[in-house]
């Protein structure tokens, strides 16, 4: 019990916290059954949790889907692409992935290498098929880093549980120049105690810079983490700073 109390898994249950699914699932020894994390029942008793990283494992382990939180319908309500196209392009910051459905743009990674960055795409979009192929978009996405263009000129298609969208949509409403930390947006997107969530939400966005999760830093300021290296979210940062002065 003292291992499960101490997992984060079981602080994403008790925060009911909807970023974490489809990440895990978790049975209940004395209903039979297995949940996501954000299942809306009682909560259980730690010492009756057992974790697991599909449905099919806890199906394997003899429990039953939960009729509440459906834990067996998650992909099916999730609207996953099924092609998605995607090209590089060279920036200041380094190779851009840019990654388009057909409602628009679904991922923008950055990194050095272009095995890695389709590595990345694959494992955000596991069932999708990736075709290579130029987008008029692209050259809009890298104009967008180096700092021209407006923010809400691209069509986006975010990727996410409902948590995390909302976490996204609130970092777009983050103006140019400026920073907002994570507790900040966890007040404003109403959740003020999932401040770990919001910073997770940030941590797994697709979209780098379109949605810009470069613009939440901790509370103290420091500039925390940042999904494609620190640096980058310095220079970034830098650069928006310098374009509003
Ligand atoms: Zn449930």
């Amino acid at each position: 019990m003292q291992q499960t109390i101490a997992d984060p898994r079981w602080a994403a249950i008790v925060e009911r916290d909807t970023a974490a699914d489809g990440t895990f699932y978790y049975s209940v020894q004395t209903t039979g059954v297995y949940c996501r994390p954000s299942c809306p029942a009682r909560l259980a008793r730690p010492e009756h949790v057992d974790f697991y990283p599909t449905p099919a494992d806890a199906e394997r382990a003899g429990f039953r889907p939960c009729k509440r939180c459906k834990p067996d319908q998650m992909g099916a309500r999730r609207r996953v692409p099924a092609e998605i196209r995607f090209t590089f392009k060279p920036s200041s910051l380094g190779l851009i992935l840019v990654a388009q459905s057909a409602l628009g743009v679904c991922a923008v990674l950055l990194g050095d290498d272009h095995d890695m960055l389709v590595r990345d795409l694959q494992q955000r979009f596991p069932t999708a098929t990736l075709v290579p192929a130029d987008s008029s978009l692209a050259s809009l996405v890298a104009a967008r880093i180096e700092g021209s263009g407006r923010e809400d000129e691209l069509p986006l298609d975010m990727q996410g549980t409902a948590f995390q969208r909302t976490v996204w949509r609130a970092l777009r409403e983050i103006p140019r120049g400026t920073t907002q930390s994570y507790s900040d947006i966890a007040r404003r997107i109403g959740r003020p105690n999932a401040v770990r969530a919001v910073a997770h939400a940030c941590a797994s966005n697709p979209l780098a810079v379109l949605v810009p999760c470069h613009r939440a830093v901790r509370r103290d300021g420091a500039l925390a983490g940042y999904r494609w290296g620190i640096e980058r979210k310095r220079a970034l940062l830098e650069r928006e700073l310098r374009a509003r002065s």
